[in-house]
């Protein structure tokens, strides 16, 4: 049996308690070294293998789950944040399902959840934004041409940039020539909920220089948009003259 298992954000306690059993039953544990915080691995048992995945292919990946298939053990891949975003795990459950192995998959902490605290925000404030955007600049990895983030940001809606912080020359331009306003609200997340964790606020307009200034290329992630700042509408839910199936509007 293979689990796949988000491993949350950063912070050790971030992983949710269904994923800390599955690590710590395991025989075999894969984990992604470039994000995952080895933290972790301290739940593993002692006779636990551990394989870091940051130098490894799929085919070698796969090698070693064929092994532990083999000889019956049970196995953790565990990936960062959540492995539905940019996990890469789809590839990987093709092939256990061509090989007729048993898989499940445990939802994480994803690191956007965790610039969500770190920023103390809400990503989706009543007449502000009501859709989060969450994608990235194009780099090695081609975006599809309606994915463009010229495109996107045609939505003014709020915008999370994953894998993106050493593109930010481009992305600050095609942000702003699809039409976020230059002083837009905007804010660098580094290594969000780690101990090192790092918050630079900022404009659309000044992200690059603000990515260069402090010397973020990697682990972090670019916010845009008027969540990030002051001007808001209450909520409805919680609005005493209104009334919804828990609730009767009480003026
Ligand atoms: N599955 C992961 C994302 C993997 S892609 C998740 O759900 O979070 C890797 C990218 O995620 C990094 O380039 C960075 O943009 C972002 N990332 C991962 N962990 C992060 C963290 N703690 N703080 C900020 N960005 C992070």
């Amino acid at each position: 049996m293979i689990h796949f298992v988000g491993a949350g954000s950063g912070a050790p306690d971030l992983i949710t308690l269904r994923g800390a059993r599955l690590l710590s039953e395991a025989d075999v544990v894969v984990y992604a070294g470039s994000l995952v915080n080895p933290a972790l691995l301290d739940q593993c048992r002692a006779d636990c293998e551990i394989y870091d995945s940051a130098s490894m292919t799929l085919e070698q990946v796969l090698a070693v789950m064929d092994r532990a298939e083999s000889e019956g053990k049970t196995t953790v891949r565990l990936h960062t944040g959540d492995p539905s975003i940019y996990g890469a795990i789809r590839e990987q459950m093709d092939a256990l399902e061509a090989r007729g192995y048993a898989y499940d998959v445990t939802p994480g902490v994803s690191s956007f959840c965790g610039a969500a605290a770190a920023l103390r925000a809400e990503y989706t404030l009543p007449n502000v934004s009501q859709t989060v955007i969450i994608t990235r600049a194009e780099g090695r990895t081609p975006v599809p041409e309606r994915e463009k983030l010229q495109a996107l940001a045609a939505h003014h809606s709020t915008m999370v940039l994953f894998l993106s912080s050493s593109l930010l020359e481009q992305a600050q331009a095609d942000l702003l020539a699809g039409g976020y306003e230059p002083d837009t609200p905007a804010a660098i997340v580094y290594k969000a909920t780690w101990p090192d964790e790092r918050i630079f606020r900022c404009t659309v307009s000044t992200l690059a220089q603000t990515a260069r200034e402090n010397h973020i290329t990697k682990t972090a992630l670019i916010t845009v948009g008027g969540f990030l700042g002051n001007q808001y509408d209450r909520s409805l839910l919680y609005d005493p003259g209104f009334s919804h199936g828990c609730r009767e509007a009480s003026r």
